[in-house]
């Protein structure tokens, strides 16, 4: 009797896979979503999807309950307050329970249809399989090309390998999974954090769709920032820098030391030169704001690592039925 209610207990041997979707005010699109992820993950076994409602001011959260009272295989993750897509998702991770897990957008700007892809990838023995745009149509030509610039950057500066033109939209196994949850910083760059657990890593290519409804959550200064968590995250290039420009700034001022010295025993001393003065007081002056500012930003990462902060907060969970079942 007791094997057999054990063997109930079980996990059914079909690999589960979890889909974590994190949602902004998404209300309007949520349903064409969550239909066109079910035809798509028609006939690859068990799954769930986990919908983190990030702080959501419109009826994203109505719309996700709504949805569960007609699928159980739909879990509900409601943080606290707007905590970002990068900490959205962690906290989907979290509350992960797939042998996979698949994070994809809720704008349907990631097809769903990319899903069984990525999945045969992984069962073919990768354990993370990233979705790589072809294209990126709906997207103007200066967003593609500081994007592009960045990724360069990121490439040039740190030894880590950012994969080009993806996004968080991938899938993980589960120890891939659970080496990214052991990375609890406060700034959090996932496309880093994803390359930094390495592991065998293969793509599927798929061309990226405009936002199906609603406008996206990303401008400018957003992205700058989310740059600069790239960069301070994974390199202390910057600081580096600093020193090498501060060397070469002295090496070149020693130089120059000698030929005013060699110049005023030659010609004698003559006053003049205050603007040149000028120009490289500004200047040395502007390095100096410049680096204590890179200096700042570390320092103020620093200070954010020491308070141990917890991630996120969950102000309501209503798991799916995998869940339970596991
Ligand atoms: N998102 C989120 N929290 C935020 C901003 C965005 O959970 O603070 C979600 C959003 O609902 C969407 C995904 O992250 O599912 C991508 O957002 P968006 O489409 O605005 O970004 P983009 O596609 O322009 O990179
Ligand atoms: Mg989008």
């Amino acid at each position: 009797m007791l094997d057999i209610s054990l063997l109930a207990l079980r996990r059914p041997w079909q690999p589960t896979i979890s889909v974590v979707v994190p949602a902004y005010n998404e209300a309007d699109g949520l349903v064409r979503f969550h239909q066109r992820l079910e035809h798509a993950m028609a006939g690859l076994g068990h799954w769930e999807v986990i919908y983190v409602n990030d702080g959501s001011t419109d009826r994203t959260m109505a719309v996700v309950e709504a949805l569960q009272r007609t699928d159980d295989r739909i879990a509900l993750v409601s943080l606290s307050r707007n905590f970002g897509k990068e900490t959205a998702i962690t906290a989907g991770l979290d509350y992960a329970s797939g042998d996979a897990v698949v994070v994809i957008d809720a704008d349907l700007q990631d097809p769903p249809e990319v899903i069984p892809a990525l999945v045969a990838a992984w069962k073919s023995g990768f354990d993370m399989v990233y979705a790589r745009r072809r294209s990126r149509t709906g997207e103007t030509w200066l967003k593609r090309t500081t994007a592009d610039g960045f990724y360069r950057l990121m490439r040039r500066m740190g030894d880590l390998k950012l994969p080009r033109d993806t996004g968080d939209f991938r899938l993980m196994s589960r120890r891939v999974v659970d080496a990214v949850r052991q990375l609890r910083e406060q700034h959090r760059f996932m496309k880093g954090l994803f390359a930094w657990v390495g592991y065998p890593t293969t793509f599927v290519l798929y061309d990226r769709a405009p936002r199906h409804t609603g406008v996206t959550k990303w401008n400018y200064w957003k992205l700058w920032n989310l740059a600069l968590e790239g960069i301070t995250s994974f390199t202390v290039m910057p600081l580096k820098l600093a020193t090498y420009v501060g060397l070469c700034i002295a090496l070149l001022s020693g130089v120059y030391a000698v030929q005013v010295i060699v110049k005023t025993l030659i010609i004698g001393n003559p006053v003049a030169g205050y603007p040149s003065l000028m120009t490289v007081t500004l200047f040395l002056g502007g390095v100096q704001l410049m680096f204590l500012g890179v200096i700042g930003e570390y320092l103020g990462r620093v200070f954010n690592e020491t308070k141990q902060r917890p991630l996120y907060l969950v102000e309501r969970y209503a798991p799916s039925a995998v869940k339970v079942e596991g």
